[in-house]
């Protein structure tokens, strides 16, 4: 079977970048298009010159419609509005969409929901194996441990993150709360400042740190009177993200149209 041709969306961001260098390091897939917003610097010129190496043969394109029409999975790590529009192109192409962007919004879920009909659309907020287990250890304990025990979660990440709580934290937060038999929707605390009266009991609560280049660190902390639980996972190499999101690409190929999850992905 031919490798699947895969399409890197944002391709001169941050995951762009690293989403490039990992599928052009594997046996198992082809890099075959790079797209760019409209007005990018790198729209144009060869990939690989762009990036500061050897040209590729690759031009970086804004013409996502003919890219994606070439492709068998597209990778997406870009912004909410962006994504909504590569989830439409990736479904009339019948192409695997692995989505990592953070941040979207009910109405962006919906409209993703609605291309997952379909073509497979893989979304997680964070793609690394060590998150994913970290989530499902998450929902074990909070079910473990009593109403006694207040849950925070604590994430930080580098200063030019645009979004907050994380998309990790939030998936962190919604596993506690299933955990507990509820929906985070109904636990949540909003961010806090001022006088914000005692916590409430049950409730989970967000705290952001952003600054230098912090890949992604997150605490889920369970403390009760005289002790507490924490479960901690440090990211310090974007790679886990990119490795991860090819993983769910070539996964991704034999399924049919939905919406999938890391934990499907990898089994967990
Ligand atoms: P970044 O460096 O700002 O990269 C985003 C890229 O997307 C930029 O190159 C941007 O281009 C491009 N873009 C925006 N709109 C576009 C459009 N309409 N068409 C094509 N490209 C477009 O950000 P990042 O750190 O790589 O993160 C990107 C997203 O991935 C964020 O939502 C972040 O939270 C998420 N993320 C998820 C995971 C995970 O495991 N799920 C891990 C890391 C990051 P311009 O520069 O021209 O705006």
């Amino acid at each position: 079977m031919e490798k699947p041709g895969i399409v890197i969306t944002g391709a001169s961001g941050r995951m762009g970048q690293m989403l490039v260098r990992t599928v052009l390091a594997s046996d198992q897939a082809r890099l075959v298009g790079a797209i760019e917003r409209p007005g990018n610097p790198w729209i144009g010129r060869d990939l690989g010159e762009a990036m500061g190496g050897a040209p590729l043969g690759i031009t970086v394109t804004d013409d996502a419609v003919q890219a994606i029409a070439t492709a068998q999975a597209v990778i997406d790590f870009t912004s909410p509005a962006a994504t909504v529009a590569f989830a439409e192109l990736a479904a009339q192409a019948r192409a695997v969409h692995v989505i990592g962007t953070t941040g979207l919004e009910p109405d962006d879920l919906a409209k993703i929901k609605a291309a997952a009909r379909h073509a497979p659309i893989i979304r997680a907020g964070n793609m690394s194996l060590g998150v994913n287990l970290l989530v499902g250890l998450t929902r074990k304990v909070a079910a473990a441990l009593g109403e006694d025990w207040d849950i925070e979660v604590v994430e930080a990440h580098h200063s030019r993150k645009v979004d907050a709580p994380s998309g990790t934290a939030l998936m962190l937060g919604e596993a506690a709360a299933e955990g507990r038999g509820h929906s985070l929707d109904d636990l949540r605390t909003p961010a806090r400042e001022g006088i914000t009266g005692a916590r409430e009991t049950g409730s989970i609560g967000f705290s952001a740190i952003r600054g230098g280049d912090i890949v992604g660190e997150h605490d889920v902390i369970f403390a009760t009177a005289g002790e507490r639980v924490i479960l901690r996972h440090v990211a310090t190499d974007r790679a886990i993200f990119a490795r991860g999101a090819l993983r769910a690409a070539l996964w991704g190929q034999d399924k049919g149209p939905g919406e999938y999850d890391m934990a499907d992905v990898l089994g967990l």
